[in-house]
């Protein structure tokens, strides 16, 4: 056990609730430049926090250390990049008969964040961030597996001087701390990042009172690996594009097509990138994989091998104490096969082959989801046009890079909507109202 916590309930929601909304209108009012500057004094603040936030999250989650160190460092660009948002708030002036409109941006209100574990603290500052330097105030709730890393941000803000009530942070469960945020008459929205079934179940609750959602839900990305490709770059990017974080990443290109033409000497190259990676104690400096999150993660993750399918090959895992599950690869698999299907969010890949540029595009798309994935090729047409023909909200060719500080991020189909981090994120947490000044009689 690392911590005991109290767990949470529907009252504490409603206290939460209550305490942003007091600090809201402050908050809202609170100059641009002086908004802009608290949020810098918090980057400054957490710059000295990184370190023990990298470690507290390979523990909160059982991630690699290194992974955990690369996530908190864009905890502080993130929130340096967002300081620059309140000043650069901008409206429209159109030009209408009878005098003048323009636009403004004002805050949703008070905003739910409902995180899942498997990036807690990352996927928080995502939301955090831009919700704060537009002028809301948050209620976050973690996900009950990982609340350590929210609970310490939400000091170290308070430390900042981020005044009392504008960052609150229930830790309870989902069922019942995550529906009543989203029933909760006061909150004017909801941020949520999890599973497409828990996705909808949201939507659906917020119906009710119209209120604002966004979505970031599951994954079943694409890596098309076209036969001019660098196949050895292919290769040696291809595992971590999968099994980085245990495969518990909405981003994991979970299916790998290839050209039917390279398939076995691509295999031939992912088998020696896949059997050296190192699995093992998180907090070993040199670890690439960490285990599982839970028991029960691990069953869902191994009922994909109690399918009819073929294991080509797979990496080696620790015996003993600890939900660790081997790097895995699936070949030959068909599209229409469970583990080619549902998000498997473990460390499983099922590898595909297709015949040339149209049946990869239609592969790529035959899916629910639409989150991320990667093309390799050395041609540069073709990348641009498989590219703008993938329906999903990132691509990175001949990479596996999906996310960025300062460019959108979020889904197309059942992935989800809304969008996360860039400029777009401030449409998330912001309503635009338009002013009409009359200048002559009406
Ligand atoms: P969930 O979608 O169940 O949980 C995500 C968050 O939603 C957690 O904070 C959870 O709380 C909360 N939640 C659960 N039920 C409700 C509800 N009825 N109303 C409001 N909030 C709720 O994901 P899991 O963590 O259980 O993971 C299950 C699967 O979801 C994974 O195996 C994976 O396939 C997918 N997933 C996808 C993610 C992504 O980034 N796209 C992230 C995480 C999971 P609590 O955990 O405290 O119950």
């Amino acid at each position: 056990m690392l911590e005991e916590i109290p767990r949470a309930g529907v009252e504490q929601v409603d206290e939460a609730v209550a305490r942003a909304g007091g600090a809201l209108p402050s908050w809202r009012r609170l100059s641009p430049g002086d908004r802009a500057r608290a949020l810098r004094d918090l980057a400054e603040n957490l710059e000295g926090h990184l370190e023990e936030l990298a470690v507290l999250e390979a523990r909160n989650a059982g991630k690699a250390i290194s992974d955990a160190r690369g996530e908190m460092g864009m905890v502080v660009e993130t929130f340096r990049y967002y300081a620059g948002a309140p000043e650069r708030l901008l409206g429209d002036t159109i030009p209408v008969s009878g005098g003048q409109a323009f636009t403004v941006r004002e805050p949703v209100g008070v905003v739910g964040l409902i995180t899942p574990w498997n990036f807690p603290l990352t996927i928080a500052y995502w939301k955090l961030a831009p919700a704060l330097a537009a002028g809301n105030t948050v209620v976050l709730k973690p996900a009950e597996l990982t609340p350590l890393t929210a609970l310490r941000f939400a000091q170290i803000a308070a430390e900042a001087g981020i005044p009392d009530g504008v960052v609150n942070v229930v830790a309870g469960p989902g069922r019942t701390c995550g529906q009543r945020l989203v029933e909760h008459p006061g909150v004017a929205k909801i941020a949520f990042t999890g599973s497409t079934e828990v996705g909808r179940t949201i939507a659906r609750g917020a119906a009710e009172s119209i209120k604002r959602v966004t979505l970031e839900l599951g994954g079943k990305s694409a890596n098309i690996v076209f036969a001019d490709a660098d196949l050895e770059a292919a290769a040696v990017a291809a595992p971590m594009a999968v099994f980085g974080n245990a495969g518990q990443d909405c981003c994991a290109r979970s299916r790998i097509l290839v050209e039917e033409s390279v398939r076995d000497r691509f295999l031939e190259l992912l088998e020696a990138q896949v059997k050296s990676l190192r699995v093992g104690d998180p907090l070993d400096e040199s670890t690439q994989m960490g285990p599982l999150i839970s028991a029960g993660q691990r069953e869902t993750v191994s009922s994909f091998l109690e399918d009819d399918v073929e294991i080509a090959f797979r990496g080696s895992a620790p015996e003993g104490p600890g939900f660790w599950f081997a790097p895995t690869v699936l070949a030959p698999v068909a599209l229409t096969d469970r583990v080619a299907r549902e998000e498997v969010f473990g460390p499983i890949v099922a590898v595909i082959s297709f015949t040339g540029e149209a049946q990869a595009i239609e592969m790529a798309n035959d899916t629910i989801y639409g989150l991320s994935g990667s093309i390799w090729t050395t041609d540069g047409a073709r990348a641009l046009r498989v590219a703008r023909a993938v329906e999903t909200g990132v691509l990175s060719i001949n990479s596996n890079s999906s996310v960025r500080v300062s460019t959108p991020f979020g889904g197309f189909k059942q992935s989800g909507y809304g969008r996360e981090l860039g400029p777009h994120a401030l449409d998330a947490y912001t309503e635009v109202k338009t002013i009409f000044y009359a200048t002559e009689e009406q």
